[in-house]
């Protein structure tokens, strides 16, 4: 038997997961010792919502809500300060995301010719050789971003293709500047094609990183972005307006690749 809709329990918050409210994301922490609602904005401008136990998702977004003017103001203040991208060090400690989560650098002893970064025990593990050398540093952390982004995309394509009733195309990770994702037809102008996404694509949480495969599968259908695009998009993703600006505001944040 089904429990009728409004007998089930409100949807309770978890820790450490993403909430988005009117295009805001925010980190969710719950603390048992809590009493009611805090938010803060972290020195990289991300948004935290401090929440106590046992409390409904839609108790936070009201909460939100009621603060999104305190958070804005707050924000810029922060930006102010800081610039949007803020470049990296290549130190121990320094934080990287992933699939919209936080992993730190490690430095490790120098294993002679591994010129790879690598995840391991939630950490990005790196050596110290490559870490003195800015470039070659950068270098293995962008070729980690491809090859792990890669990874994680090939299988996460083909559902959205299905759903979408549009042939998967051939898909690669690499350097795109400030683009996000491109789709280029064959060159006979058949389908399926070739789409590209930009390796700063995948700091971001999984939902954005959907949103742009379903836009650029849209594409591989539709060219340019009139109409008929939006509706196939919207047919995919029905919330992609939220998630376009989500990923305008998140986006901007990102790490694109500067070392210091
Ligand atoms: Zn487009």
């Amino acid at each position: 038997m089904t429990v009728p809709a409004e007998d089930r329990a409100p949807q309770a918050l978890r820790d450490d997961s993403l909430l988005t409210v009117d295009g805001l994301a925010l980190r969710v922490h719950v603390n048992a010792r809590r009493r009611r609602f805090a938010l803060t904005v972290e020195a990289d401008a991300a948004l935290t919502l401090h929440a106590p136990e046992g409390r409904s998702e839609s108790d936070a977004e009201d909460f939100v809500r009621a603060h999104r003017t305190w958070l804005m103001s707050r924000r810029a203040l922060r930006e102010r300060v800081r610039p949007l991208s803020p470049p990296k060090r290549l130190v121990e400690g320094e934080v990287f995301r992933y699939l919209g989560r936080i992993y730190r650098l490690a430095l490790v002893g120098d294993e002679p010719g591994n010129d790879r970064v690598r995840l391991a025990a939630g950490r990005l593990i790196m050596s110290h050789e490559l870490a003195e050398d800015a470039a070659r540093g950068r270098v293995a952390l962008v070729d980690w971003y491809c090859r792990t982004g890669h990874a994680w995309v090939t299988g996460r394509l083909q559902p959205w293709a299905a759903r979408m009733s549009v042939p998967e195309p051939m898909v690669d990770v690499r350097d795109l500047g400030s683009r996000w994702g491109t789709y280029r037809p064959e060159e006979d102008g058949r389908e399926p094609g070739r789409m590209s996404l930009g390796w700063p694509l995948f700091q971001l949480p999984m939902h954005l990183i959907d949103y742009v495969i379903a836009h650029e599968l849209a594409h591989v259908r539709v060219p340019g972005h009139d109409a008929r695009f939006w509706r196939l998009v919207r047919q995919a993703l029905p919330e992609y307006k939220e998630r376009r600006m989500e990923l305008d505001d998140l986006g901007r944040r990102m790490w694109m690749g500067e070392i210091v």
